[in-house]
């Protein structure tokens, strides 16, 4: 899609910091974390938010949350616990216009800790 930072990133016109890639889905770190640990996990195809699925993009959506799992594992912050965040639209903050599943993770436990 054009002018799509994603599709940028994913076309390889953009440098990003990949921790996975196929066919069908990367992931790399978020270039502002929001966590010391944070990823965002996108899907090749595009499309703009779950407002837009529907029972096509049940395989690919599935196929990202085994992967989440995946990740957060590798990325070493699963027994700490993670959280994963979709926005889906401009008024709950959505800034990136292609799907993409934020991992965030990797805090660690000490006085007035709070996530
Ligand atoms: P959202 O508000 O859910 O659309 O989040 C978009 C996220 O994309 C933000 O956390 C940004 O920091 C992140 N972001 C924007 N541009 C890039 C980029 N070039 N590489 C990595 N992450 C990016
Ligand atoms: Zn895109």
């Amino acid at each position: 899609m054009i002018n799509c930072i994603f599709c940028k990133i994913i076309n390889g016109e953009l440098p990003a910091a990949f921790v996975y890639k196929d066919s069908e889905m990367v992931a790399f770190a978020d270039i502002n974390p929001k966590a010391p640990v944070h990823i965002l996990v996108v899907p090749v195809i595009h499309f703009e938010s779950l407002r837009d699925v529907d029972s096509r993009h049940e395989k690919i959506l599935g196929k990202m949350m085994v992967k989440v799992k995946e990740i957060a594992e590798k990325q070493g912050i699963s027994d700490g616990g993670y959280k994963i965040i979709i926005n889906n639209g401009k008024g709950v903050g959505q800034l990136v216009f292609h799907l993409h599943v934020h991992i965030l993770g990797g805090w660690k436990k000490s006085p007035g800790w709070q996530v």
